[in-house]
Parts: C-alpha cells; structure tokens; sequence
C-alpha cells in the first residue's frame, strides 16, 4: 500500500486534507455507521408480515400455533430455509428470533453438558480454544469472552480462513474444540468459502473428537450482484468426510424479514440435533410457531425467499456501489488505503496503514462520523497492525451514507499523510 511522494506533494496533500477537515469539523454531522442494520425502508419491505397469519391458526400438519409444543419448529417453514441453508429439512430446526442466542446456547450446552463424541464437559477441561479467522464478526468474540474460551486468530484469505494454519492447529491442540465460520458474504470482508476450503474444513484430522464447526451462514441469501455466489455444502461434505458431527449450521431470517423479529435456524447431523433438542426441552417448551406460521405465508417458499432478497438487493446495491465509487475516487491511486469489494452481505472492510486505524475512527468521530471501533474486528478489540476498519453502508440514507463516506475519506487522508509527515 505504499506510493511515495515527494516532500512537496506531501505538504500539499496534508494542507488539502487539514482544510477538507476542518471544513468537515464545521458541518457538525451525525452521522453513523457502526452496525449492520437493515434500513427503515428493508423493513418496510416486509410490513405485510405484521398482519399475518390473518384467520388462520393452524400449520400444514394441524399444529395450533398459538399453543405450547414442536420443539423443531414447523416442517413448511423448515422446508423453506432446507434449500436457503442446504441442510436437509429433517435435520433442520426453526427456532427463535435470534441464532446468536443459538450459538451462545450451543456453547453453553458444550460447557456444561456432554457434546456427542466428547470424553467430557468443556468446563471440565483445562483449555479450550475457538479458531477465529480475522478480520471476523465482534459478536463471536464477545462470546467467547463471556465464557473463557481461548481465541486464537487465523487469517483470512480471499477463500476462507486459511487453511494450512487451521488444519495445523486442530491437528496438534486438542483444546481447540472449534472455528467460527461465516462462510458466505463473510462479516466483515465479504469474502465467500472456496469448494477446497469447504472440503478440507470437512475431511481435516482434529486432536479434539468433540470439535465443530460453527458455520454461521448468516449471509446466505444476501446477494448484492448478479453473480449470486453459492458455497458448497459443508455439513454433506463432513458426512462424506467420515465427520458427520462436526457441524453446527446457523441461518436467521433477520436480515430477509425484520432483524430480531424473523426466525433462527439450526442445522446439523441426527446425533447432534438429539442433543440439542434435548437440552432445548429443558429451557423451552416450544418456539414461536406464530411467527413461523406468518413466515410461511409470507415467503411461501424458497423462491418467494428469492424474490424478496432480490427486493432488499436494490435498496442495498445503490448504498454499496457509493462506498466503491467514493472510496476510488477519493483514496485511489493514493496508497493509502485497500478495501473489499463486496459481492453480498452487510460490510465492507477497508484496511488504512499500519497504526492508522484508531485515530481515523477517532477524527471521524470528532467530525460526526461514528464507525465500529477500530479492532472489534479481532479477539479482544485488538488489531494488532491497527489497520482494519469495518463500515456497515446499510442503515444510513443514500445522502447520509455519501457524505459519511466523503468524511471518512478525509479522515484517511488526514491521519494517513499526517503518519507519512512524521517519518518523513
Ligand atoms: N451472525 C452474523 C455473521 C451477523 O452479522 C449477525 C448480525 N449482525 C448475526 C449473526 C446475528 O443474527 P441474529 O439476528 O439471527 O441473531
């Protein structure tokens, strides 16, 4: 990323970015682009959903939604998001309104039951670790935090985590127990899983017999071109690889209907979907089948699932094609700045020189500009190259998110010609 100047244009280009940020300063923005959001507008998209299931109260099989039971959710809807998640309908769960809450619970389930083929409970174990391919989703880390779990960071590739590091790792550390994965549209690169990766995430020889995959394929109808990227299929990969067990699917409707009030999934073998369900008895006594019911009739199937993204894709498209546009024209050719080109999902990942990136977030937010702090996007908010920025173009206004945009860009430019002054 480096492109050398001469001390003249240097001076220059520090004066022009001091006076386009002190005319930012003045403007007294507010503007904000910290979270994945979906828009008001995204939402407005399924408002039908809140006058649904209208007279009727029963499923396909003569389940009365509205009372207790069907711990696996409701076959139709199941049936739906089977092809959106490719996991089998029958090995498929609709849950509740949140599959974060599902990885927190399977977590909390292997810490303090017994997983199949483990020899004992996580907390019974000295060590345990999460592989977590940085930069990655800051909700994954804090829950490992919340629970003591060792995270050791593997960098990510352009086709996944990179896999000569992680099957080294699972290989020689029992107490690596398992990975975080978004494999489609990945928070925050919006990088997608290569076939090799998926195959050798499947067949790799791990220490621990109780590893999993936390596949978090939150993303997995979230196109935001024509090329509608499909990864492959891990969890059939896994039983052809002889590992049946190791995979945990997570999938939401939250960013298809309305984020926390759609409906979470869970995907995985026979024996892992017995363990689940049976810790699910004790805390549940049956999901939300409401919900569920006005999700069949809403979506109707897969390709209603289809039609609607594609929808949400053109509220989207225009916001993210503006950061590319402004991103080039304000800091290409300048070396001081790399991004992703994102073909779905929520983010775009914008990498600043080393030791930059706190103090863009932090002269972006003096100006008005929130972003996601700098390093949520490693364990323990700590970037160890200070480099990797997270902007999440989804929730502002089209007006919002461009000037947004201008802003941060002045922001690069400012801190980053300031770094190059000093070591001039
Ligand atoms: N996983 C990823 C990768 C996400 O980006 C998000 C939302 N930001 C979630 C999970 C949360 O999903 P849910 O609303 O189903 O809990």
């Amino acid at each position: 990323m480096t492109t050398e100047l001469s001390q003249d244009t240097l001076a220059g280009e520090l004066e022009r970015a001091r006076q386009d940020y002190a005319a930012l300063a003045a403007r007294g923005l507010s503007l904000d682009l910290t979270r994945g959001k979906p828009a008001p507008e995204q939402l407005d998209l399924s408002d039908d959903l809140l006058g649904l299931p209208r007279d009727l109260r029963s499923a396909a099989d003569g389940t009365d939604v509205r009372n207790y039971g069907n711990l696996k959710g409701l076959p139709e809807l199941r049936e739906i998001f089977a092809e959106v998640l490719q996991v089998p309908a029958e090995q498929l769960l609709a849950l509740g309104n949140s599959s974060l809450e599902l990885m927190h619970d399977c977590l909390v389930h292997a810490l303090l039951g017994v997983l199949p083929g483990a020899e004992s409970r996580w907390v019974d174990q000295e060590r345990v670790a999460f592989l977590c391919p940085v930069p990655g989703y800051d909700r994954h880390f804090a829950l490992c935090e919340r629970f003591g779990i060792e995270m050791i960071p593997v960098p990510m590739t352009s086709d996944g985590p990179d896999m000569d590091v992680v099957e080294r790792l699972v290989a020689e550390d029992p107490a690596v127990k398992g990975i975080w994965c978004v494999p489609k549209y990945s928070n925050p690169t919006g990088v997608s899983y290569s076939d090799e990766t998926v195959s050798r995430l499947a067949a790799m020889t791990t220490a621990a017999p109780d590893f999993r995959i936390f596949w978090d394929n939150a993303y997995a109808a979230h196109h935001l071109t024509d090329e509608q990227v499909e990864i492959a299929d891990l969890l059939a990969a896994c039983e052809a690889a002889g590992n049946p067990d190791r995979t945990f699917v997570f999938g939401s409707s939250s960013k298809i209907t309305f984020a926390g009030a759609g409906v979470a999934f869970f995907g995985s073998s026979p024996a892992n979907l017995t363990w689940l369900l049976a810790n699910n008895a004790k805390r549940s006594i049956g999901p939300d089948k409401v919900n569920q019911l006005r999700h069949v009739l809403f979506l109707r199937d897969a390709a209603g699932v289809r039609e609607h993204m594609a929808r949400q894709r053109a509220l989207l498209q225009p916001k993210f094609e503006a950061v590319q546009r402004i991103l080039e024209a304000e800091l290409g050719g300048t070396g001081l700045a790399r991004w992703t080109e994102p073909k779905g999902g929520y983010f775009v990942t914008l990498e600043v020189p080393d030791g930059c990136a706190k103090e863009v977030v932090r002269r972006a937010a003096e100006a008005g500009i929130v972003l996601t702090p700098a390093g949520a996007t490693h364990p323990h908010g700590d970037d160890p190259r200070d480099a990797t920025i997270r902007i999440a173009p989804s929730y502002p206004g089209q007006d919002d998110l461009e000037q947004a945009m201008h802003g941060l860009t002045t922001c690069v430019r400012l801190v980053g010609y300031e770094q190059k002054q000093a070591a001039a």
